[in-house]
């Protein structure tokens, strides 16, 4: 079973409506590549702050700029259109309550946990870059990797979206001096404790930092501490349906992974993984 769950119908910029997007012919066009990518599970998992909703959570100047659309509206297309319902959800601290209420009121499939900003700065967002103001790398990644423990404790999420997103500029930012394994140590404790699903992510492989999310040393810490795994390539548009799974699947056999994780209405179990075939898939 091949998975891509954590998937947007529409790329993160302005007027991207959802007159133009959450349409039957768009959905067709994700479908058409996921089936092309061997992929049998489909889910759409849009960003929360898009939605007015949101701003019971977080009044960020981002967000307020951003939430415009009607969370229902989207809950309804989705599961009209007979899709896995998801949503992304950026782990708000002090926020865990109103996160829990407004996702205890829909009927989602799944939650996809993330973390993208520290404090009230992204580390992936050059509008509100971090790393502007933020010269100490090893700072950045600390409190990256503590709010991504928060993340994953909150009990609020089912599947822990690209979990070293800090590492996304690559050489463009600078780097800690410390090792990584330093700062992914709570991150671990949490991921253990909690149990979350954590994500490989092929997103990363389009970004400047070349790789997927989790690094492989993460991921294999990941796979010591009992955690499961989740698949997706965080499309924006149906070309990126699947992107780059060959170099995730290999990934995961490499770390001795078999199953990845499925969900049905925040249920989860776990699906066996298409064996691989070794050269002749390459
Ligand atoms: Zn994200
Ligand atoms: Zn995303």
């Amino acid at each position: 079973m091949l998975t891509d769950y954590h998937l947007h119908l529409r790329p993160d910029e302005p007027e991207t409506t959802p007159e133009r997007y959450f349409t039957a012919a768009n959905v067709e066009r994700y479908r058409e590549a996921a089936e092309a990518a061997g992929i049998e599970e489909l889910g759409v998992s849009e960003h929360v702050y898009r939605f007015r909703q949101a701003l019971a959570l977080w009044r960020h100047p981002f967000w307020e700029e951003q939430a415009r659309d009607d969370l229902d509206a989207y809950c309804e297309f989705v599961r009209g259109a007979g899709l896995r319902l998801g949503i992304e959800c950026d782990f708000v601290p002090g926020a865990e309550e109103r996160t829990a209420e407004l996702l205890g009121a829909r009927d989602f499939d799944y939650v996809v946990g993330s973390v993208h900003f520290v404090g009230e700065r992204a580390v992936d967002h050059e509008g509100w870059d971090v790393w502007e103001g933020e010269g100490d790398a090893d700072e950045v990644w600390r409190r990256y990797f503590d709010a991504l423990a928060e993340c994953a404790r909150s009990g609020l999420f089912d599947i822990l979206a690209h979990p070293d997103l800090v590492k996304v500029w690559g050489r463009g930012r600078p780097l800690p001096e410390r090792d990584p394994r330093h700062y992914y140590e709570p991150a671990l404790e949490a991921i253990a404790a909690s149990g979350i699903a954590v994500e490989v992510s092929t997103a990363g492989l389009r970004k400047p930092v070349g790789e997927l999310y989790p690094a492989p040393g993460f991921a294999r810490l990941c796979v010591e501490a009992g955690a499961p795994f989740a698949l997706s390539s965080d499309a924006h548009q149906p070309e990126q349906v699947g992107f780059g799974y060959d170099r995730a699947l290999d990934f995961l056999a490499e770390l001795g992974v078999d199953e990845i994780a499925v969900f049905e209405r925040r249920d989860r179990h776990l699906a066996p993984l298409p064996a691989r075939v070794g050269e002749d898939r390459r």
